[in-house]
């Protein structure tokens, strides 16, 4: 597509935009008295209105209900977890009882490593990426000496090649057919965090089974951001925060997802917990455990509603503005973006370098910068006047133009802004 770098061009986008009403439900920050152009919200998404809507009901409900809302709440607390079922399940791409919430990422993932990572000496190595996101970096080392084993054997990393940004897809495959019978589970973020790169998670879940592994999927940059299609792709489990694209709220609760064919495999071990027990029996407090048949299964407290309460409100939300809208918005205001980087890099000569990469279908939401000229003093003039992005060692910035509520003349404005402060420290 043809962009301009102009205020009235921006505009013309944004009045194109059938998801433009969607920025008025969102709190912004305010930077000397204008709000900010946000571009952390993969890292944590904007408050909505109907997010603490939805708190303040259950705090209304618990004033005038107390332990009756368990069971008569308008949404009883006792089953709330089954109302993300139906829209959550659309968002990524599962059947209903494939889908659950509960806990936070890093804690479901060592859940699902209980199931899915059972190492034996033929077989017991991991296959991530290199340079994984630090807490699963750790998570998947402490399960490995939990099972006795050495991470230095067992963790095998899929490298970068010497001068490249991002990890080559002919390399993953390549690396899982190589550790062969010994691959236990391969387990990758699905959307890298630093660079934004998106793996081909369906020929990369078959290329583990193909070798006999188990394959999971770390979705915290992928879900809400991108297409998924989890049960399609026979993908064993996957989990994710909701508190980057899916806007619910720092430290907020996890989605989780367990493939169907997995529901009625009692073979499978898991830790327990009485929320995972069949839910006609569950206050019959029986001694022993009767797993619930799906992804609801492997819950273990009751849930923390309060919690639940604004990811459910942002799971309905992007039900309603759907996936493909979303997706084909992100495209848009991406390369614009893009587009606005390389018009500015030349007014200014200013030599950044997009880390991302430029094949629309290998990226999503995200562009990470590396600003070879300038550095931390750019980044801090941005926040001075009012861009909201992120710094990550050595010298990247990382910018998410979330489709939901950023708008085309943001961009604009940010590549202004952006110019200014190069000249500024020049
Ligand atoms: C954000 C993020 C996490 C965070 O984990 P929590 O358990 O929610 O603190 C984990 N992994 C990846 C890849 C992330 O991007």
């Amino acid at each position: 597509m043809h962009f301009e770098n102009t205020r009235e061009f921006a505009r013309s986008l944004d009045v194109q935009d059938s998801l433009s009403s969607y920025r008025d439900e969102f709190f912004f920050p305010e930077v000397n008295g204008r709000r900010v152009i946000y571009f952390t919200g993969n890292s944590l998404g904007l408050q909505s209105r109907r997010a603490k809507q939805y708190v303040d009901e259950v705090m209304d409900d618990w004033a005038k209900l107390a332990v009756e809302g368990h069971f008569y709440a308008d949404k009883p607390w006792w089953d709330y977890h089954e109302r993300f079922a139906g829209p959550l399940s659309q968002i990524v791409g599962a059947l209903p009882d494939e889908i659950t919430v509960m806990n936070t990422l890093t804690v479901n993932l060592h859940l699902m490593m209980v199931s899915f990572y059972r190492p034996t000496p033929q077989r017991y190595k991991i296959i991530c990426e290199e340079k994984a996101f630090p807490s699963d970096q750790y998570m998947i080392q402490s399960q490995v000496r939990f099972h006795g084993y050495n991470p230095h054997e067992a963790i095998v990393e899929i490298k970068r090649r010497e001068g490249e940004h991002n990890i080559r897809h002919e390399d993953v495959l390549a690396k899982i057919a190589e550790v062969g019978n010994e691959l236990a589970l391969v387990l990758i973020g699905g959307v890298n965090y630093y660079t934004g790169q998106v793996f081909d998670m369906k020929a990369i879940t078959q290329a583990g089974h193909d070798v006999g592994a188990y394959v999971g999927w770390d979705l915290a940059h992928a879900a809400g951001n991108i297409k998924l299609e989890l049960h399609d792709w026979n993908v064993d489990f996957a989990a994710w925060c909701s508190y980057k694209y899916m806007n619910s709220g720092p430290g907020n609760a996890s989605g989780c997802f367990v493939h169907q064919m997995h529901h009625n495999n009692p073979g499978l071990p898991r830790f327990a917990g009485w929320w995972g027990h069949n839910k006609e029996r569950r206050f019959k407090m029986e001694p022993d455990f009767d797993p619930v048949r799906g992804a609801d299964g492997w819950q273990i407290s009751n849930l923390p509603i309060l919690t639940l309460a604004p990811y459910l409100a942002s799971v309905e939300m992007f039900a309603e503005a759907g996936m493909d809208a979303l997706i084909a918005k992100r495209n848009q205001i991406t390369s614009y973006l893009e587009f606005i980087l390389h018009e500015i890099d030349k007014e200014v000569d200013s030599n950044f370098e997009i880390i991302t990469p430029s094949d629309p279908s290998a990226r999503a939401c995200q562009l990470s910068v590396f600003l070879h000229g300038e550095g931390r003093s750019l980044f801090d003039y941005l926040m001075q006047n009012g861009v909201i992005t992120d710094w990550r060692e050595p010298n990247v910035i990382r910018l998410a133009p979330v489709p939901l509520y950023c708008s085309f003349e943001d961009m604009y404005d940010f590549g202004q802004i952006l110019k200014q402060g190069i000249l500024s420290l020049h």
